[in-house]
């Protein structure tokens, strides 16, 4: 049962849900406010046992699911939709108070998670196969896609609703069902949000199960013999282990994992803009995205420009709780976070990194970060820093640019800024990653675009647009012919 901390409670929506939420049989836990400390909630995190009888009861209900008229499916996720926009300010601010996101960060998130179900939607519409031809005259060959059962979702705290709706509406438009385990920081926008919205809407009772818990409990997702798909976002390290568990049982498994993106400033760029893109895609969300810009990579003609500027822009950032004033950081998420955001950037300056602004923190707090005199032997180069940190390098020439660039073991995404369209797309269409934007930063998502990365940013599956059939889909082959062949044999 989730108990909610006084102070949580309000006329919500969400309350008697979550009064009534039993969301595992395991050891109670506490979520706690990064801004404040403050509680939020305690609810018994999940068991295998729990995942086991989760993904029976999923499995049990896909086949009916899957047999439901197209039109139904994408009524519920309809309506889905409709009952999640009721809900807007109730989830954001469970967003704001579960993961410290400013406002801007939070209403992005709810509009994201909103179009995804607006784009699972259409799906149930869509052609699900095609007729070939087959050499044998008078044979039917059919080619269909089938859903692929249960899905098992595992998500991160960062951007909970966002990476949540990415594959529960598209896997449960193609008639799956999905067992969703966000991250235990987040069990409410990650999780109970979702399975409030979609008992309302009138999902089948069985076929969304949300499980709370950590690795233990990811890890018995993934081994879960019910479980036929796995569906990862996190990081690369949790990625890998996950990634090993399923390729041993032979389960397909989505990996989306981290980044380490590069941001390309060439001589003849608009400076102002690209400092301004430059400082959103590094301090937004206090840096706790996939798809923050990691690598400044800045043209020594306008490196002084560009490094004064988004300076400039770093030391007007306003710091604070993000839910109860308008600022424009919030809090590292926990504790551990912020050491090791702290520690990469210890370590790079004592390996010859410039401090120009930041590199201190107040409790969980930490200023908006510029290095210089950065080198790529630095963690501020290497590691993914998950943090408020932007580290700037310069260059002379697009060939040494675009070695910078590739110099990283991650591909997700990545960002050149040119007044030429021509010099930015050539250097673009080399930057090992995948997905990159000439003009633009590298924060980047729309429900219609296949998301992932190259490297260790991934295992080259995609989120999104016509890559959501590869994903919750097989195909299958079926063929008909009306005369029942028979076969000379033994020759
Ligand atoms: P994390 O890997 O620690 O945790 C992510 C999820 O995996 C959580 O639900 C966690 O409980 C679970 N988990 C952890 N170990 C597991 C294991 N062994 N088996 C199964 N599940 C396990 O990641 P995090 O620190 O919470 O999130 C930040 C990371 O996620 C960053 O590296 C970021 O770049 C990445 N990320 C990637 C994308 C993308 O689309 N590529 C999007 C958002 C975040």
């Amino acid at each position: 049962m989730a108990t909610i901390a006084p102070e949580t409670t309000g006329a919500g929506w969400l309350d008697p849900f979550l009064a009534a939420w039993r969301p595992g049989t395991g050891e109670p836990s506490e979520v706690r406010e990064p801004a404040t400390g403050r509680p939020l909630l305690t609810l018994n995190q999940a068991t295998p046992d729990d995942v086991a009888r989760a993904a029976a009861a999923a499995a049990a209900a896909q086949p009916g699911w899957a047999d439901t008229s197209y039109a139904e499916r994408a009524a519920i996720l309809r309506r889905a939709a409709e009952i999640y926009e009721a809900h807007r300010p109730e989830f954001g601010t469970w967003t704001q108070r579960e993961t410290g996101a400013v406002h801007s960060k939070m209403h992005h998130e709810q509009n994201f998670a909103v179009g995804e179900l607006h784009a699972a939607a259409t799906m149930p519409f869509q052609p699900y196969g095609q007729l070939v031809p087959s050499v044998v005259p008078g044979r039917l060959s059919m080619l269909r896609r089938v859903p692929a059962g249960v899905i098992g979702a595992i998500t991160p705290w960062n951007s909970p609703s966002v990476l949540g709706m990415r594959v529960v509406a598209p896997a449960l438009a193609l008639g799956n069902a999905v067992v969703l385990k966000p991250d235990p920081q987040t069990p409410v926008c990650g999780g109970a949000m979702f399975a409030a919205v979609f008992r309302e809407a009138g999902l089948p009772e069985g076929l969304l199960q949300v499980v709370i818990g950590g690795a233990e409990v990811g890890e018995a997702i993934v081994t879960e013999p019910n479980v036929n798909r796995v569906s990862f976002t996190g990081s690369t390290a949790a990625g890998r282990r996950v990634g090993t568990l399923a390729g041993g049982l032979l389960k397909r498994v989505s990996l989306e994992l981290g980044g380490n993106n590069a941001f390309v400033v060439l001589d003849d760029a608009d400076v102002e803009a690209a400092a301004s893109a430059g400082a959103f895609a590094s301090f937004q969300f206090q840096g706790q995205v996939c798809f923050a810009t990691g690598r400044h990579i800045v043209h020594r003609s306008v490196a002084g420009d560009y490094v004064d500027l988004l300076a400039e822009k770093a030391k007007r950032l306003r710091l604070g709780d993000p839910y109860r004033e308008e600022v424009d950081l919030g809090p590292i998420v926990n504790e551990k976070q912020l050491v090791r955001v702290d520690g990469i950037v210890r370590r790079s300056v004592d390996a010859g990194a410039r401090v120009v602004v930041g590199a201190t923190h107040e409790g969980l707090f930490y200023r908006p970060t510029v290095l210089t005199d950065v080198t790529a032997d630095q963690p501020a180069w290497r590691e993914e820093i998950f943090g408020p940190v932007a580290p700037v390098v310069v260059f002379d020439t697009d060939d040494e640019a675009l070695a910078l660039a590739n110099d990283s073991d991650y591909g997700l995404t990545g960002a050149v800024y040119s007044r030429s369209i021509s010099r930015g797309l050539a250097l673009a269409q080399r930057m090992r990653s995948g997905m990159v934007h000439v003009n633009d930063q590298t924060v980047n998502d729309e429900a219609t675009i296949p998301f992932g990365g190259m490297g260790a940013s991934g295992n080259g599956a995609r989120f999104g647009g016509q890559a959501n059939w590869d994903e919750f889909s097989e195909w299958q082959w079926l063929t008909v012919r009306d005369d029942p062949k028979s076969f000379p044999y033994p020759y």
